[in-house]
């Protein structure tokens, strides 16, 4: 059992508003809570309707009334650049937000995911002097050409599971482009993205460009995408908010992009290197404590080595439990879920595989044992003979749940892998090239993984297929969806 580490005290959260710190208009705040300890991390400025007002005044009139959409791409460059370069620097203070806020280990946080973040920022840097339009042939009577230009002002909404990567993930690419930004970030972890608004302004971005409003969804959140002032929404989150949201945006035409949920199959076939895919199905599902939209909760493997993945995955997940504890132990291998409701919902997929016949191999339950019977933890679940029908096959469960799926042949395995109404992600373990690459073909799923799982790359789109969302963000496609195209007609 790990103890619990004295967190270091956080000087309470302040909305970002056109280049300053404030309190929300009503005075409100909330508590935000350590999952691991139960304890309040720090008091939020809780903002609501007359703050969202107030960010998109100022993302308005930053957009509309100063030179920032059409500056120099150089020096956009340069500013966007040492934006990450910021981040970098400061990379230990602000993923300890995400690491007290949402149970993540500071492996994760420090290691993977802020330089992650930073490197997305650069990526994007890279990028804002290289947008460009193009021109088209003609005959000598006219020039035709087309201008890339920002959308306006992005309304952004990030959920809890990865705060600060999901903000830069947005941002980048949407100033890049140009674009002036509103950033809400979820209730449970609004720290990190707070943090964002002083490195923005210390790298030279103009005030006014990036704003964030931490609050309640249903407020603050719905108050931004019912905003007249607001051009386009980023939503990242659940399939029945993106919905809901989709609706409103819709009808005043807003563009939008939409990443939503996951329930990704990890197919590993009897020809695989059976220890990397072990290592790769573990963390597929295991990394961040299974809230990850891309997690691969499906495992399917191949009918002659079923018996002996069941056997090597409850070991491996039974290691993992034992090094569960608090997220700032540097022994800890995985955290507390993100809330006791959500733990709760956890353990009930967790109640209605059992009750549906699959077979809990191992965990399963809450962990006393983590952090002397305080956080939300969970022990990771694994089941085995899971029918493709079962609610735990069908539903995002977002936590530490593998439903392991017996296949024949390839055929069985595709069909089984596209049975889902989400698309977001997948993975394919095989020796066999030819194999690999027909079955990444035929996977409904915007990211496929070959021999490896959960890896990101600020040059590779990421997006979902079918009810996973819709637009793409990263590499060159993510700028599409920051910009707009001016078709240019000038008679000679
Ligand atoms: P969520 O409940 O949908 O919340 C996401 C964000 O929407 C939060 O900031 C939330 O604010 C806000 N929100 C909630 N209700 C709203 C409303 N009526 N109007 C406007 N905003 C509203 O999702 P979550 O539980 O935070 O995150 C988990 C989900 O995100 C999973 O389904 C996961 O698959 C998905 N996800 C997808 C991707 C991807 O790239 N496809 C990546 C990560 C996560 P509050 O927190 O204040 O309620």
């Amino acid at each position: 059992m790990s103890t619990s580490i004295e967190a270091p005290p956080v000087a309470p959260g302040k909305l970002w508003i056109n280049g300053e710190a404030v309190d929300a208009a009503s005075g409100a705040t909330f508590t935000s809570i350590n999952p691991a300890t139960e304890a309040p991390v720090t008091t939020i400025a809780q903002g609501g309707r007359a703050d969202i007002d107030a960010a998109v005044a100022a993302a308005r009139h930053t957009f509309d009334q100063t030179d920032w959409p059409v500056w120099d791409p150089h020096k956009r460059a340069k500013v966007l650049w040492r934006f990450g370069e910021l981040l970098m620097e400061r990379r230990n203070d602000i993923a300890l937000l995400d690491t007290l806020e949402a149970g993540k280990t500071l492996f994760e946080t420090q290691k993977i995911e802020t330089p992650l973040a930073a490197s997305i920022l650069q990526y994007f840097a890279g990028w804002a002097d290289k947008i460009h339009g193009e021109t088209l042939p003609s005959d000598a009577s006219k020039l035709l050409y087309t201008l890339r230009e920002p959308i306006g002002v992005v309304g952004m909404i990030t959920p809890w599971n990865f705060p600060l990567l999901l903000a830069c993930w947005k941002i980048g690419p949407a100033l890049a482009c140009g674009n002036t930004v509103v950033l809400k970030p979820s209730s449970a972890t609004s720290l990190s993205a707070l943090a964002l608004g002083q490195l923005a302004k210390e790298a030279g971005i103009p005030d006014g460009v990036l704003n964030i409003v931490a609050g309640p969804g249903g407020e603050a959140g719905q108050a931004l995408v019912e905003h007249p002032g607001v051009d386009k929404i980023a939503f990242t989150g659940s399939t029945e908010v993106g919905v809901h949201l989709s609706a409103i945006a819709a009808k005043s035409v807003k563009r939008i992009t939409m990443e939503l949920g996951g329930k990704s199959p990890n197919i590993i076939f009897a020809d695989a290197d059976l220890d990397a895919a072990l290592r790769g199905a573990t963390s597929a599902i295991l990394y961040n404590k299974g809230e990850v939209c891309a997690a691969g909760s499906r495992c399917l493997v191949q009918a002659e080595i079923y018996d002996e993945v069941v056997q090597r995955l409850k070991s491996n997940f039974e290691k993992t439990a034992a090094a569960q504890g608090d997220p700032l132990d540097s022994a800890t291998r995985m955290g507390p879920q993100v809330s006791r409701d959500h733990q709760q919902t956890v353990l009930g997929y967790v109640a209605k595989g059992q009750a549906d016949g699959a077979q809990l191999v191992t965990g399963g339950t809450e962990n006393p044992d983590a952090l002397g019977g305080r956080g939300f933890f969970v022990k990771p679940a694994l089941f085995a003979e899971v029918e493709p029908g079962m609610t735990i096959a069908q539903e995002e469960i977002f936590g530490p749940v593998l439903a392991l799926i017996r296949f024949t042949d390839e055929a069985d395995a595709i069909r089984k892998a596209n049975d889902s109404i989400y698309g977001l992600a997948s993975g394919v373990w095989s020796r066999d090239i030819g194999r690999a690459l027909r079955v990444s073909r035929a996977l409904r799923a915007g990211t496929v993984w070959v021999n490896s799982y959960n890896l990101y790359d600020p040059a590779l789109p990421f997006g979902g297929y079918k009810q996973s969302g819709f637009g793409r963000e990263l590499g060159a496609a993510g700028l599409e969806a920051y910009s707009e195209t001016k078709s240019v007609w000038v008679q000679l």
